[in-house]
C-alpha cells in the first residue's frame, strides 16, 4: 500500500487525531481532534511532516504518491462543502497554513482566499452577492501569493512592498485614507495593477489556474521551514530542524461577509489571572488579519453574548468541551460566517506564571487533573510569583515603553524593589533608620556590607554572578537583587552611576526586578506577596488569603510526593524561622562568618586576625565566645529539634578587615596599636588569589584555637538549649576539605572539645561532624574522606569554581557570553554543569558510600535551590538539598517533580547508568 502523506479532516471524521503531532503538526493534529470530538471545523486535510523532510533530503522535490492523495483529500473537501475547487459557478476556496509540532508563531507563511482567479471571482460574486467583497478578496490574494509565494515580499526594511505601494497610489488617487474606503471597481483595477507588477518583476504572469496556485503555495510554505526567522526560531527554542513542518489546506470561511460575520481569539481561562472565566476579543464582519493589525479595536468577548446571543452560548458550550477533552486551558479562534461558527483552531494557550499555578489547582478541584499532573504542570520556578513583591505590571510596561529601561543584568534574587539609590552599605543603614527605602549599588559586595544590604530593599551590582556575594547573600536574605549588570558605571566618589549616557545620583528612585534582571529609573509600584503576610508577617488570616491557598495545596501535594529532603542555609535565627515557616526540615549551611559582622562581634574578630601572638589571638577568642555562643543559641532555638549544620570559618582572613585608611586609623584607635601596625598587618594579609588561598580548613588547621572557639560555641549552645528542654541536633561541618588528614585534624579538635563540653555539663549530647565536597580533590578521595566524615555536603559554589577552573566572582563578564554561544547551555553557577561537575559529585556519591554506606549526603551551594539541579541530585540519590529561605518552597516542587518523574530515589545503587544532560 502506498505511504500515506495527507490526512483528511471534515465532517463527523478526520483521519487524524491530537496524539499527531508529529506528523500533522501542532495545528493539523488540533483540527483533526477538534472534528472528531464533534466541532464544526471547516473541513481540509494536513500533508504530514514527513512529505516536509522528504522535501528537503530529495532536493525539493515531493514524494511520487503525493500528488493523488491531495486530489482525493481535495474532492472529499469539495464533496464536503458542495463547492468545486477551481470551478467558475460554485468555487471552493481554501487557505494554506504551515503547521510544526511546536508552536512557531508567525514564523512561516500562511495564504488565504486561494482558488481565486478572474472567472472563480464572478462566482464569489454571484454566491454573496457582493462584489466589493470578493474583489477584495481577490485583491487580498494576489498580495499575498505575490509576497509569500513569487518571493516579492521585501527583504530589508528600506524596501517597499510593491503591492503596498500601489494601494498607496491607489487611496491617493481617490482621495481616501482607508483600504475600506475603496470601492468594488478600485479593488479590481488594484487586482490588474497587482499581477501587472508580478509581470514586471518575476517575468512570469500571475497563476490564474488554482492547481498551479495550490501547489507553488504548498511550496512555499515548506520553503518557509528554512527561512532566517524560522531558524532563529528553531535555535532560540531548541526546535529540532529534523521535525520539518505540515501544510493544512483548509476550506475557507469567511467573517468579513457582513454584519452577520465576524472573527475572534479566545482563551478558555484568562490567561494572565487563571481565573475561570472566558477571556478574549472579536470583530464582527472583519477577517482575522483586522484583529491583529489593530486598525479596528475589537471587543471584548462578553459582548458577543449581547450581540449574537446563540453563536455565544454555542462559543461557550465548545470552550467547556474543549477543555474537558483537552484538560487544559486553551486558545482557540473561530470565525462565524453569516451566523454559522466554525472553530479554526485550539492549542494549549500560553499563560502567566501566576496563571499557570492557579488554573492547575484549581483544574484538580475540578477533577479535571489529578494532583500528580499538577505537580508536572508548575514549573517550580513560578512559586516566585506567589512568593515575591512583584511590580504592577502596568505601571513597569509603561516605564520600560517611557525609555526607563536602564540596563538587563543578572536575575540574580527574584522579586520586586523600589527605593533611592545608596553607594555604599553604611549610608544603607543610616537612611533606613531615617525611614528611607533604599537600594544598595555596589560594584560588588563583600562580607562587610552585610547589614548595609540587610538595610535595603533591593541590591545591584556591576560585577559578579549568580553566586556572587551579593547573589547568595540576598537570596538567602530574602532580597531583590541584580548582579553582574556590567554596562553600569559606577563612581564611589561622586557617588553616581552612569549608564548610556544617563546619570543616576545618589537619592534618585531606581526600581529593579530580581526574577527578570531589569533595571529601571523611576519609582515602580510593588505589591507585597500574600504567602508571605499569612506565614511570615502574620498580618492576613489563611482563609481571607486566596493566593496563600493556592501555595498551601501545592506544598501539600509536593511533600506528599518528593523523595529528597529540604534544609535552608540561613545564618540568622529570623532567616531560619522564615525557612521553617517555608517548610525547610533543617539547616544545611550556617555560614558562620556572617555572624561575626553582628553586633559587637567585628572588633574582637579584627584583634584575632591582627594578633601577633598565640596568647594575644586566645584572648580576642575568648571575647567572642560568648557572643557566638548566642548566635548559636538563637539558631538552635529557632530550628527546635531539626538538624543545623554549622560550617566552621571559611573566608580569607582579608575580608574582615578594613582596608581604607580611615577605618584602619579607627582600628587602631580601639586596638590601643599604631596605624602602622594595622596597616602593614592588612597588607601581609594580602592574597593574589584569596579564593584559592589562606581560607577553609586551612585556617583551623593553621590557628587551630579558631576551631576550637566555634566548636566550644557551638557544644556550650548545645547544651544550654537542651538544658532548657529544646532539642538539638548540630552537625559540625568542615569546609574546602581536599586531604583527608586535613578533615582528620579538625575533627580531632571538635570530638575534642565535645567531649570536654559533654564532661563539664554531663550531659549526653548527639552530634555528626562531616565535611563539604567543594574541591575536586575531596570529591577524588571522598572514599578515604568519608572514614572520617559522617556526611557531605555538596559545596557545589567552589566544587564549580574549582572543576571549571572560573573565579566565581569574576565570571559575569564572560559567562553570559558563553551561554550565548552555548558553551555552556545555563549559567554553571546557577544549574549544575552535570557532565563535568556532576560527574565529580557521582564519584564522590559512589566512593562515599562504599566506605560508609549510611552517610548522609547533601547539597548546599547555590545550585540547591534550581529546580534541574534539584533533579540532578534526585537522581544521584542525595538525602536532601539545602537553599536559601525564600527558595525552600520552590525546591519542595522541584524535589517532588522529579520523584514523579524518576521514581524514588536510587539510593545505593550504582549511579552510572543515569543519563546526564
Ligand atoms: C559552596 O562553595 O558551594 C558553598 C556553599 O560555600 P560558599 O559559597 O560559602 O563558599
Ligand atoms: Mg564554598
Amino acid at each position: 500500500m502506498a505511504k500515506k502523506y495527507v490526512y483528511y479532516f471534515g465532517g463527523k471524521k478526520a483521519e487524524g487525531k491530537a496524539d499527531m503531532k508529529y506528523l500533522l503538526g501542532g495545528k493539523g493534529a488540533n483540527l483533526a481532534e477538534m472534528v472528531n470530538i464533534g466541532l464544526p471545523v471547516p473541513a481540509g486535510f494536513t500533508i504530514s511532516t514527513e512529505v516536509c523532510t522528504h522535501y528537503y533530503t530529495n532536493k525539493k522535490k515531493y514524494p511520487k504518491e503525493l500528488k493523488a492523495q491531495v486530489l482525493l483529500a481535495m474532492k472529499k473537501v469539495e464533496k464536503e462543502l458542495g463547492a468545486k475547487f477551481g470551478e467558475p459557478k460554485n468555487p471552493l476556496l481554501v487557505s494554506i497554513r504551515s503547521g510544526a509540532r511546536a508552536s512557531m508563531p508567525g514564523m512561516m507563511d500562511t495564504i488565504l482566499n486561494l482558488g481565486l482567479n478572474d472567472t472563480t471571482v464572478e462566482g464569489v460574486i454571484k454566491k454573496t452577492n457582493n462584489p466589493r467583497f470578493a474583489y477584495d478578496s481577490y485583491r487580498r490574494f494576489v498580495a499575498m501569493y505575490g509576497d509569500v509565494v513569487l518571493g516579492l515580499k521585501p527583504q530589508t526594511k528600506d524596501e517597499h512592498d510593491p503591492f503596498e505601494v500601489i494601494l498607496d497610489e491607489k487611496k491617493h488617487e481617490k482621495g481616501v485614507t482607508l483600504d475600506t474606503e475603496l470601492t468594488a471597481h478600485d479593488l479590481k483595477d488594484l487586482i490588474v495593477k497587482f499581477k501587472a507588477a508580478i509581470k514586471e518583476k518575476t517575468g512570469h504572469s500571475f497563476p490564474e489556474n488554482p492547481f498551479d496556485q495550490l501547489w507553488g503555495a504548498i511550496g512555499a510554505v515548506f520553503s518557509s521551514w528554512m527561512n532566517e526567522r524560522a531558524i532563529a526560531y528553531r535555535k532560540m527554542y531548541a526546535i529540532p530542524e529534523a521535525w520539518g513542518t505540515a501544510v493544512n489546506i483548509q476550506a475557507m470561511v469567511f467573517g468579513n461577509m457582513g454584519e452577520d460575520s465576524g472573527t475572534g481569539v479566545a482563551f478558555t481561562r484568562d490567561a494572565a489571572t487563571g481565573e475561570n472565566y472566558f477571556y478574549g476579543e472579536f470583530l464582527m464582519n472583519a477577517q482575522g488579519e483586522d484583529v491583529v493589525a489593530g486598525t479596528r479595536t475589537p471587543l471584548p468577548i462578553s459582548k458577543l453574548a449581547e450581540a449574537k446571543p446563540v453563536i455565544y452560548k454555542q462559543l461557550d458550550k465548545y470552550r467547556k468541551v474543549l477543555e474537558k477533552h483537552y484538560k487544559d486551558m486553551q486558545d482557540i479562534e473561530f470565525t462565524i460566517q453569516q451566523n454559522k461558527l466554525y472553530m479554526l483552531q485550539c492549542r494549549v494557550g500560553n499563560r502567566t506564571a501566576f496563571a499557570a499555578i492557579k488554573i492547575a489547582v484549581d483544574m484538580v478541584s475540578e477533577k479535571l487533573i489529578d494532583e500528580k499532573e499538577a505537580l508536572r504542570r508548575i514549573e517550580p520556578d513560578q512559586l516566585n510569583q506567589l512568593l515575591r513583591p512583584i511590580f504592577d505590571k502596568v505601571e513597569k510596561d509603561n516605564a520600560v515603553k517611557a525609555g526607563n529601561l536602564l540596563a538587563i543584568g543578572l536575575n540574580a534574587g527574584p522579586g520586586a524593589a523600589c527605593g533611592r539609590v545608596v553607594f555604599n552599605a553604611p549610608d544603607a543603614e543610616e537612611w533606613k533608620k531615617r525611614g528611607e527605602k533604599v537600594i544598595l549599588v555596589r560594584v560588588e559586595t563583600s562580607p562587610e556590607d552585610i547589614k548595609g544590604m540587610d538595610a535595603s530593599e533591593g541590591i545591584l551590582t556591576a560585577r559578579g554572578g549568580m553566586t556572587s556575594h551579593a547573589a547568595l547573600v540576598a537570596r538567602q536574605m530574602g532580597k531583590v537583587c541584580v548582579a553582574g549588570c556590567s554596562v553600569l558605571n559606577i563612581d564611589y566618589t561622586t557617588r553616581t552611576m552612569t549608564v548610556k549616557n544617563k546619570v543616576v545620583k545618589e537619592g534618585d528612585y531606581i526600581s529593579i526586578d530580581g526574577t527578570t534582571g531589569e533595571v529601571i529609573l523611576g519609582q515602580v509600584n510593588t505589591k507585597p506577596s500574600e504567602v508571605l503576610q499569612v506565614l511570615v508577617e502574620k498580618t492576613l488570616a489563611p482563609k481571607e488569603a486566596p493566593v496563600y491557598q493556592l501555595y498551601e495545596k501545592i506544598m501539600k501535594w509536593a511533600d506528599k510526593y518528593r523523595t529528597l529532603g529540604v534544609r535552608t542555609n540561613a545564618d540568622q535565627p529570623d532567616q531560619a524561622e522564615i525557612a521553617v515557616s517555608f517548610g525547610a526540615e533543617g539547616i544545611g549551611l550556617c555560614r558562620t562568618e556572617h555572624m561575626f559582622f553582628g553586633e559587637g562581634k567585628i572588633g574582637p574578630m579584627r584583634e584575632m586576625i591582627l594578633a601577633d601572638t598565640l596568647e594575644d589571638r586566645k584572648k580576642a577568642l575568648a571575647n567572642l565566645l560568648p557572643l557566638q555562643r548566642l548566635d548559636f543559641e538563637g539558631i538552635f532555638e529557632a530550628m527546635n529539634g531539626k538538624p543545623v549544620t554549622i560550617r566552621t570559618i571559611d573566608p580569607p582572613l582579608h575580608e574582615f578587615v578594613p582596608h581604607e585608611e580611615k577605618a584602619q586609623r579607627e582600628l587602631a584607635a580601639q586596638m590601643g596599636i599604631s596605624y602602622e601596625k594595622v596597616h602593614q598587618r592588612v597588607q601581609s594579609l594580602h592574597e593574589f588569589n584569596p579564593m584559592l588561598g589562606f581560607r577553609g580548613c586551612r585556617l583551623g588547621i593553621i590557628y587551630p584555637e579558631i576551631t576550637e572557639m566555634q566548636a566550644r560555641a557551638i557544644f556550650e549552645a548545645a547544651v544550654n538549649v537542651q538544658k532548657r528542654g529544646i532539642p538539638v541536633k548540630p552537625e559540625i561541618m568542615i569546609p574546602l576539605v581536599g586531604h583527608v588528614k586535613e578533615l582528620k585534624m579538625q575533627e580531632e579538635i571538635v570530638r575534642h572539645v565535645a567531649s570536654e563540653v559533654i564532661a563539664e555539663n554531663k550531659v549526653k549530647l548527639n552530634y555528626l561532624v562531616g565535611t563539604m565536597i567543594e574541591i575536586p580533590r575531596g570529591a577524588i578521595t571522598a572514599d578515604e574522606i568519608a572514614g572520617v566524615a559522617e556526611f557531605f555536603s555538596f559545596g557545589t559554589n567552589d566544587l564549580t569554581q574549582t572543576t571549571l577552573g572560573v573565579s566565581r566572582d569574576d565570571a559575569g563578564r564572560f559567562l553570559m557570553p558563553y551561554v550565548e554561544k552555548e558553551i555552556y547551555a545555563k549559567d554553571p553557577f546557577e544549574a549544575i554543569d552535570q557532565s563535568g561537575v556532576g560527574v565529580l559529585m557521582q564519584i564522590a556519591v559512589e566512593k562515599g558510600r562504599v566506605t560508609r554506606p549510611d552517610i548522609k549526603l547533601g547539597i548546599c551551594g547555590e545550585h540547591g535551590g534550581d529546580p534541574s539541579s534539584i533533579e540532578f541530585c534526585h537522581t544521584i540519590g542525595l538525602d536532601y538539598v539545602s537553599c536559601s529561605p525564600y527558595r525552600v518552597p520552590i525546591a519542595r516542587v522541584a524535589a517532588a517533580r522529579a520523584a514523579l518523574k524518576f521514581g524514588s530515589q536510587q539510593k545505593k545503587k550504582s549511579t552510572k547508568v543515569i543519563k546526564r544532560k
